[in-house]
Parts: structure tokens; C-alpha cells; sequence
């Protein structure tokens, strides 16, 4: 990126983050960290299918405010689990804002994580892990073992929750990134939740601010009242058939 593509970057960059009143984060070392994932994310996306967002005035406000918008539900210091990461959304915005924190990037896909490993290492951040595989499979090794897991556009929240759920430790929480169909997933949702040892603690709908208006979020909180029943969770066939 030359001086002039900087400068523009770091227009976009102040103006979406205060906006979506996350200015905190707008560091000048933040800015120098996202100025570099945004240009490595749009160079490997040409090269394999990594994301659809592919210019600076997207992956601003949809990608990086819409990710570091959810820093402030985790704790200091907390173990983080981002099921369904893709190319690390939002494992990499966090892992940026939050160095006290660290990440665990799980995905099926390892060429996406080959990404994140390699934007980490240019970011010069070592809060990064990655797990390769499916979230319903992992799960026996580190069952109730996070003390945050958080996904964002993996699925709807009753399959969702059901590959989830089992990897927080009770007394954490389960934090679920969604659009605004969120409320109507949440209903959905509940019975299950509360079988896998959860209980809805707060839902927050807001607007998002991008470079050309507005969308709609939901964040749903979900916090681990008491251990997953081991039957948790099954087959992704059996999740996907027969959500609880
Ligand atoms: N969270 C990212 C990527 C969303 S795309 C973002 O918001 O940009 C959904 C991702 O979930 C894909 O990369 C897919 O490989 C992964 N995925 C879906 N089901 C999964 C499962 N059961 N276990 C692991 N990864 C899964």
C-alpha cells in the first residue's frame, strides 16, 4: 500500500470507527495491523475463495468494525474460541484490539486458516491459535474448555448452539454475531439452548454504521449455567435433520 492508499484507508477507518463508537480501538499501531490484513485479504481473495467483501470501503465497516464491535463482551484475559472462523472473522480483528486475550481460530477449511497463520505472523501477533476441522468433531478434546466462543454467519443459532455450547466452560458465554434475523433464530433456538446447558442472557440489536448507510445486527449473549449432557453434541446429519 503507497502513502496516498494509506491515507484513504485511514480515512475510511476513523470515520467508520467512530461512527459505530469504537474509536477506542483506532490506534495509530491498530491502523498501521488492519491496513495491512485489509491489503493481504484482498490479495490472497483473488488467488481462492477467502471472502466476498473485496474493497477497503467493505472490509472496513463489514468485516473489521462489525468484528472489533463485539471486543467489549469479552473479558480480560479470556480463552476464545471463533467457531467457523473462514479467513478470520472474527478471530483477527480481536486478536488486534485485544492483546490480553487469546484466540482460537477453528474452521473446517485449513486453507483459511493457512491465512490466518500467515496474517498473524505479518501482524506480528502471537494471541492466534487455529484447530482444523469440524467444530462437532473437536469438540472431544476440548470440551468445556473456553472461556468465550463466539461465530458469526456459521449457521442458524438452534445448529449453531448445538456445535458451540459444549466448548464453553460453565460460567462463560456463548456470544452468537448475528443479522437481523437474529430474534427469530433466538426463538427457535431456545429449547435447545437450555438442553445444552444455556441460558439467554442478553440480546442486543443495533445498526451498524458502513460507508453507505446502515445494517442490522443482533448479538446474542448466552451464558454456560451448567455442563452439556455428553449425547452433545451429534452427527452434524443429526444436528442439521433434527435440531433440538
Ligand atoms: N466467520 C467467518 C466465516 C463465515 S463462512 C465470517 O464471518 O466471515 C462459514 C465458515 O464456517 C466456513 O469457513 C466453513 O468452513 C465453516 N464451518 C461451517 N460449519 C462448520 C463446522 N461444523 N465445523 C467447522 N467449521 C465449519
Amino acid at each position: 500500500m503507497n502513502d496516498v492508499q494509506f491515507q484513504e484507508f485511514c480515512r475510511i477507518f476513523e470515520d467508520i470507527f467512530a461512527k459505530n463508537r469504537i474509536s477506542e480501538y483506532d490506534t495509530p499501531e491498530n491502523r498501521q495491523k488492519f491496513a495491512i490484513l485489509a491489503e493481504y485479504l484482498i490479495e490472497e481473495s483473488q488467488k481462492y475463495n477467502l471472502t466476498a467483501l473485496c474493497s477497503m470501503d467493505k472490509i472496513i465497516p463489514l468485516h473489521f468494525a462489525d468484528c472489533v464491535i463485539a471486543a467489549k463482551y469479552i473479558p480480560t484475559g479470556a480463552k476464545v474460541l471463533d467457531v467457523g472462523c473462514g479467513g478470520g472473522f472474527p478471530t483477527l480483528p480481536l486478536a488486534i484490539v485485544r492483546p490480553d486475550i487469546t484466540v482460537y481460530g477453528l474452521d473446517s477449511t485449513a486453507k483459511k486458516l493457512g491465512f490466518i497463520n500467515s496474517a498473524a505472523q505479518q501482524l506480528q501477533i502471537s494471541n492466534v491459535c487455529t484447530l482444523t476441522g469440524r467444530a462437532e468433531e473437536l469438540v472431544c478434546d476440548r470440551r468445556e474448555n473456553f472461556d468465550i466462543v463466539i461465530s458469526r454467519a456459521v449457521a442458524r443459532l438452534n445448529i449453531l448452539s448445538e456445535l458451540c455450547l459444549p466448548f464453553v466452560k460453565v460460567g462463560g458465554s456463548f456470544i452468537a454475531l448475528k443479522g437481523s434475523a437474529g430474534a427469530e433464530e433466538l426463538a427457535e433456538a431456545q429449547k435447545g439452548i437450555k438442553i445444552l446447558g444455556g441460558r439467554v442472557e442478553k440480546t442486543e440489536k443495533y445498526d451498524i454504521f458502513t460507508c453507505v448507510g446502515e445494517e442490522k445486527r443482533v448479538n446474542i449473549i448466552i451464558c454456560k449455567q451448567s455442563t452439556t449432557p455428553t449425547a452433545y453434541p451429534r452427527q452434524f446429519g443429526a444436528i442439521k435433520k433434527k435440531p433440538l
